[in-house]
């Protein structure tokens, strides 16, 4: 079938809205007419650096309905509302213990461009297109392995879950999953994006009882007193930064958490950390950073890189989506919405701090 798709023919160049085709999903793939997806600073990533290859189809966040399910899928059918997620075997010992975050095949089937047989089902004139993710969500409809599949309510509008799959994951997933926050702990954000303020949200429901935001943005800031910070920190304006997360919390945090990447913010948050403290590392920068070992260990810290929360896509999703059903994972105070063809406007808002998560909505 023809469908309309983000093409990006040039690495670092401007993704093109142009007509592909789609070849039927095979036995274990399904057919996803896509409602909405959420930008995310790791397209920008692909694009810049090309690490999948080119022509691609960028988008890894994308929700929609099923249309068509092949034959072997199991619990998936025509009309199911859909987030899509990464791709994991399904085999290999993590995916059958409930972590497919680290699963063997990882890294080929999520950035190699193609489904699990080495093909795509996205062509151009007779050339394969690669899809980021198993997915290249950002197009009209999208042919994805079941393994990708999240099926979530009805009752929840499904536009506003084209985000949850990868960058909301990557934060409240963090604190749910991975840094597994305990109630009546402290813990401080480095950095307010649309991760960091879901990790924020995430710290509030497990029951925190000191959430320090760390942010220069003053309506960042203001945003998350509203969405449950308890104190936060302009660090533009704040001479000693672990000095005021001291005062707030005494011999230092129990948890700290960074999705920013830069070296200042690493540091703050591992200074400010105080006994058996943990830090978790969520940003994708490329570049290397430096840590004083010795500094660390009088408080016994521990400073783990995480992806994806390191936590089940499976039992993440629907949990997210009890939690916005109850009011709790107010997401919609951080997402705005994007015609298909503003595509690149949307990564341009986020790039330039207008807009905390950019979702672009598919057209009808
Ligand atoms: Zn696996
Ligand atoms: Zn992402």
């Amino acid at each position: 079938m023809k469908i309309k798709a983000a093409v990006l023919h040039e690495v670092g160049g401007q993704m093109q809205i142009e007509y592909v085709d789609l070849a039927e999903p095979k036995a274990n793939e399904v057919l996803v007419k896509i409602v909405a997806t959420g930008v995310c600073h790791t397209d920008n990533l692909i694009r810049q650096t090309g690490m999948v290859g080119i022509p691609v189809v960028l988008g890894h966040e994308g929700a929609g309905i099923i249309e068509k399910v092949g034959s072997d899928v199991k619990g998936f059918e025509e009309g199911d509302h859909v987030v899509l997620t990464y791709v994991s075997c399904e085999t290999c010992k993590y995916c059958t213990t409930k972590m497919p975050y680290v699963c063997d095949n990882y890294g080929p089937l999520n950035t190699s461009g193609k489904m699990k047989d080495g093909t795509s089902r996205i062509t151009q004139n007779g050339q394969e297109v690669n899809v980021f993710f198993g997915q290249g969500s950002f197009a009209t409809y999208s042919v994805v392995d079941q393994s990708n599949l999240i099926k979530v309510d009805k009752d929840v509008d499904i536009a506003m879950l084209g985000a949850i799959g990868c960058g909301f994951q990557a934060g409240a997933g963090t604190i749910f999953g991975y840094l597994d926050v305990q109630p009546n702990t402290s813990i401080a954000i480095f950095g307010l994006g649309g991760v960091s303020f879901s990790a924020l949200m995430a710290a509030k429901i497990r029951g925190c009882k000191t959430i320090i935001a760390v942010e220069f943005n003053p309506e960042r800031l203001e945003l998350a007193l509203e969405l449950g910070a308890t104190h936060v920190i302009n660090w533009k304006e704040t001479e000693d930064v672990v000095g005021e997360i001291m005062k707030i919390t005494g011999r230092g945090t129990d948890y700290a958490f960074d999705s920013s990447g830069a070296q200042s913010m690493i540091d703050y948050a591992i200074k400010a950390s105080g006994p058996m403290g943990r830090v978790a590392l969520v940003g994708g920068s490329l570049g290397n950073i430096e840590i004083n070992p010795m500094g660390m260990m009088f408080n016994n810290i521990t400073l783990g890189v995480v992806n994806e929360g390191a936590i089940d896509p499976h039992d993440f999703i629907p949990q997210a989506v009890q939690y916005i059903k109850e009011g709790k994972f107010p997401i919609e105070k951080l997402e705005k919405f994007y015609e298909f063809d503003d595509l690149e406007k949307a990564f341009k808002d986020q790039k330039e701090g207008k807009t905390i998560k950019p979702v672009v909505r598919m057209p009808i």
